[in-house]
Parts: structure tokens; C-alpha cells; sequence
């Protein structure tokens, strides 16, 4: 979180099977501690004769429809990142070494509550090295011109997230909510609201080869005016929750926790990356800042 004073990554190395949500195919997801000053990094351990190295930042954002998917210059890609990069944003790990055999993350249940339980087992250790903090000067909005709009404005310390939903299907409506991340709203609120689904639009991603992987253990599925999945929602307002969840990952696309208050009105993938785009674009919007031991500020 961004009280932390020195960079962390894993104290050691953990794997996981799941599979991906759009091929179906299983795939192994292996965090491994990285020195500091890496950054987070994916790796396609499937990929030879090519550059299969990966920095999760904005800049190697290619693909922003369904999901969030980073890719080099050698075309290697990875995608469905921003549930992992939810969980690292909130633990405040600053290096790690992502290694996945496969184009996919795997989705897991859909949430990041798998990732977070991950990185409980695996324990973080402290680098000496600090932490630097994007820090939001000005008030930056991006706005697609369609009705979404995601904006970021400052605050003393830490990340608020504000976040408005509206959809036709009326068990979802209109969905707000408001809230500080903190360890324990990250594990209780944001980590376990899984990524949901109209059922019209699931039967059409499948017919052009999508969504293969998709079913009711990896997603809320919502059929109009009621929710498919037996066991129904794990808190009333899971679906805003996701949205924050989907915002806490992108944003970790800034290569450091962000201070700031993010507003996300309707906003997907693309907005969070093109609103780090513009607070990138103009150095007044923001300040990198190193976190400083006590008693030497
Ligand atoms: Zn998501």
C-alpha cells in the first residue's frame, strides 16, 4: 500500500493452474521474486526465438476490448493481465517476474482472490530500496465522447476510488460505490467480485471463438433480470466491486501505486489506459516521489 517505504517483491516463488478464459486452455501462472527497480514483468515461457519478455505498463498496452493485454515489439503477448496486476497494485509489489505458458492469464474464479490468497502463501520481502509513488497534480479526465469518462485528481496519500455503473438488465441498474484502498477493502470488497457477463453477448463471443473458457465458475452470467450462476452474488454490489477491481489493475499500469482519487463513470479497459496516457503526456499532471524513512523527510 502506499504507506510502504521500500520496494517488495515475492519472498518465493509460487505456481497456479487455471485456464484461459477466451482459448480454454490450461496454463501455469509462476510468480517469481525479481531484484529491485524491475518493474513487474510477464513472460511467455512458451515463446522461443523471440523476445518473450513483457513490461506490464501503459506504454505495451495493445489491446484494451475485452480485457487488458500487454505485447512487445516481437508481437509476444499476454492478455486478461488486470486482475493479477489488481493484486500486486494492492499489495504494493513493486518487482516481480510473471511467467505464464500460454497468451492468457488464467482467470481463476474470475476475481482476484486467488492471486491475493497466492500472495499471502508466498510472503513479500522488502528491497532497500524505496518505493516511488505516481503522485496526481492536476486534474486529469479522458472522456470517450460516448458517456464514460475516467479521471484522476489529487489526494494527500493513498489511491480513492469512486466508480458509476448503469446497465439495461435491471438486477445491475445503476451501481455506485466509493472507497480507499487499503489492504483490507482490497481483500473484503474488491478481490472477490468476479467479472460478469450478459448472456446474449457470451453466445455471441463464443460463435467467432471467444469465451471458450467462460462458465459459471469463472463469472457472474446474468440473463436479463436474474443471475444464472446457483449460488448468486457473493455481496450485493459485486458488479461496481469488479469495475474497481478492473481500475486498481490498470492503473498499476503506471509501473507504481498511484495517490490519487480515480472517478471512473462508466469506464472500461481502454479509458483507465487512455487516462494514464494524458497524466503521462504533460509532466504538471504529476510527481514521481520516493517514500522516505521516518525521520529523514
Ligand atoms: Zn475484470
Amino acid at each position: 500500500m502506499t504507506d510502504t517505504i521500500y520496494q517488495k517483491t515475492f519472498k518465493e516463488t509460487l505456481s497456479a493452474v487455471g485456464i484461459g478464459v477466451h482459448s480454454g486452455a490450461k496454463a501455469t501462472i509462476t510468480f517469481r521474486p525479481a531484484p529491485a527497480n524491475t518493474g513487474i514483468i510477464f513472460k511467455r515461457t512458451d515463446v522461443t526465438g523471440k523476445n518473450n519478455e513483457i513490461p506490464a505498463t501503459y506504454q505495451y498496452v495493445v489491446d484494451t476490448r475485452m480485457c487488458s493485454c500487454f505485447g512487445n515489439s516481437d508481437g509476444v503477448t499476454v492478455s486478461t493481465a488486470e486482475h493479477v496486476m489488481a493484486a500486486l497494485h494492492a499489495y504494493g509489489i513493486s518487482n516481480a517476474y510473471i511467467e505464464v505458458n500460454g497468451p492468457e492469464i488464467p482467470i481463476m474464479d474470475g476475481s482476484a482472490k486467488d492471486f491475493a490468497f497466492l500472495f499471502d502463501c508466498a510472503g513479500l520481502s522488502e528491497q532497500r530500496t524505496p518505493q516511488k509513488f505516481l503522485k496526481i497534480k492536476r486534474n486529469v479526465k479522458f472522456d470517450d465522447g460516448k458517456g464514460a469518462t475516467a479521471s484522476l485528481s489529487p489526494a494527500d496519500s493513498g489511491l480513492e476510488l469512486s466508480f458509476d455503473i448503469e446497465f439495461p438488465a435491471k438486477i445491475i441498474g445503476h451501481q455506485a460505490c466509493n472507497l480507499k484502498l487499503t489492504p483490507q477493502t482490497f481483500k473484503e470488497q474488491i478481490a472477490i467480485a468476479r467479472t460478469f457477463g450478459m448472456k446474449e453477448d457470451i453466445e455471441r463471443l463464443r460463435q467467432i471463438g471467444l469465451a471458450r473458457g467462460g462458465s459459471l465458475d469463472n463469472a457472474i452470467l446474468v440473463d436479463k433480470d436474474k443471475i444464472v450462476n446457483p449460488e448468486g452474488l457473493r455481496e450485493p454490489k459485486e458488479f461496481v466491486f469488479h469495475k474497481v477491481l478492473d481500475a486498481v489493475g490498470d492503473l498499476y499500469q503506471a509501473g507504481m501505486p498511484v495517490i490519487g482519487r480515480f472517478y471512473g463513470n462508466k469506464s472500461g479497459h481502454f479509458h483507465t489506459n487512455a487516462l494514464l496516457k494524458q497524466v503521462f503526456s504533460d509532466k504538471r499532471n504529476y510527481e514521481i516521489i520516493e517514500a522516505k524513512p521516518a525521520g529523514k523527510n
